[in-house]
């Protein structure tokens, strides 16, 4: 029988990008020989990288050429490193930017959903702002709406308000407006119930209902899927209390679903119960290619040095296999490879403290290469 294919757009983008992809780009083949399927793997410039490139070639300077949002419209999933640098941050107005890259790729793929997993690894507790016994237990994934409410509403100024300025004088209002139809509401909270049942089985839905319409909307529609997901308990919070429950008790949530500021502001704060940015990867889903990447940025600071962190690269691997493969075992396995590697103790600079053995400390293919060593063990002993 023919083996699985699936097709991936690999972009690495700019400062540290290829050297976190090249790791990424060995665990996905050691992935496919342990578990018997291909990946078709496609790199493609994005950023600083396509603006320079481009501008080479005295074609249109983009950060998003054609070719490559060609490839990642007809792959089965994209996985991005990071864009930015210094060298691109050109002042001129309309200047071509390496953020407009992601910008532009994530709307062509009409991503409206984003997750981001915020898992404790025992061996890196002392790295969060938590006491250590705060986080017992903590494993959520936070699922934000990504294209609706505020953010994409309608943005006003207008001048010369009476009664707007100081004393009753005339002055300026902003108005931003917050809007959300149902279907939009429906189709991350459906995403949302899907994922808790085949997790823990508990969704929190996060709103502002005592004051918002919009609120009130997504409540609705919250019930209405409670009820058609029998086996998934679902519950409302009010985002000033999940704000507090976040760091008072992180372990009670499973799922966390919110609309798209909210999100913004819950995933962050829940992201620093990790302590450590190297390690947080999230994807961005939609109806078509879904797309993967660390939340990190390029690091210019220390690109090219051999030292950057490819662990939260690593785990958006694991997502993708998880979230567009529905390869679940594979993906145990490498959550599990970092999970080991960390435990034996071995740490890259930024993940290091007063604690770490010198002789533990690794650059980013040396972190490779444990990770991947540790991969083979679980998904041999998978066989065994
Ligand atoms: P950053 O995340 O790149 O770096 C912040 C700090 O964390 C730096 O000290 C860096 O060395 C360190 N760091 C980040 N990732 C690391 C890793 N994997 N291993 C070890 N250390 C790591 O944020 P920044 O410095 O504010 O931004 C740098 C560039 O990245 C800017 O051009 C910014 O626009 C861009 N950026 C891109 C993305 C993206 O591509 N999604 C996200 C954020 C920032």
């Amino acid at each position: 029988m023919a083996e699985t294919t699936y097709r991936i757009c690999t972009l690495p983008g700019d400062g540290i990008g290829p050297e976190i992809m090249e790791q990424a780009e060995r665990l996905l083949e050691a992935v496919s020989k342990a578990f018997g399927v291909t990946f078709d793997c496609e790199r493609q410039l994005i950023g600083g990288a396509a603006i320079d490139a481009t501008r080479a070639a005295g074609e249109k300077v983009t950060a998003l050429p054609p070719a490559t949002l060609s490839a990642a419209q007809a792959a089965d999933a994209v996985l991005l490193a990071a864009v930015g640098g210094p060298r691109w941050d050109d002042p001129t107005p309309g200047a071509v930017r390496p953020e407009q890259g992601l910008l532009a790729i994530r709307k062509n793929l009409g991503l409206y959903l984003n997750l981001r997993p915020v898992r404790i690894y025992d061996a890196l507790r002392d790295a969060s702002p938590l006491r250590p016994e705060r986080l017992d237990g903590v494993d959520l994934l936070i699922v934000r709406e990504l294209t609706g409410g505020l953010y994409f509403g309608r943005h006003e100024r207008q001048v010369d308000v009476e009664g707007a300025g100081r004393d009753g004088t005339k002055g300026q209002t902003a108005i931003d407006t917050l809007e959300y139809a149902e279907f939009e509401i429906e189709r991350v909270l459906r995403w949302a119930y899907e994922a808790a049942a085949r997790r823990s089985k508990v969704v929190t839905s996060v709103d502002k209902a005592n004051v918002l319409e919009t609120s009130r909307l997504w409540r609705e529609v919250n019930h209405r899927l409670n009820a058609e997901f029998e086996d998934v308990e679902g519950e409302d919070m009010l985002v000033d209390n999940c704000a507090m429950q976040l760091v008072a008790n992180p372990a009670q949530f499973d799922v966390l679903v919110t609309e798209n500021t909210f999100g913004d502001i819950l995933s962050d704060e829940a992201s620093m119960l990790t302590g450590s940015l190297g390690m947080l990867a999230s994807a961005s889903l939609g109806d078509g290619a879904a797309l993967y990447e660390p939340s990190h940025g390029s690091a210019p600071d220390i690109a090219g040095k051999g030292v950057a962190n490819p662990i939260a690269q690593i785990l958006s691997v694991e997502l993708m296999l998880r979230y567009s493969f529905q390869m679940d075992e594979a993906a145990d396995a490498v959550a599990g490879a970092v999970e080991d590697v960390l435990a034996a103790g071995w740490r890259t600079a930024d993940l290091a403290d007063g604690t770490t053995d010198a002789s533990h400390l690794l650059g980013t293919a040396a972190m490779g290469d444990k990770i991947l060593e540790a991969f083979a063990l679980r998904a041999g002993s998978r066989e065994a």
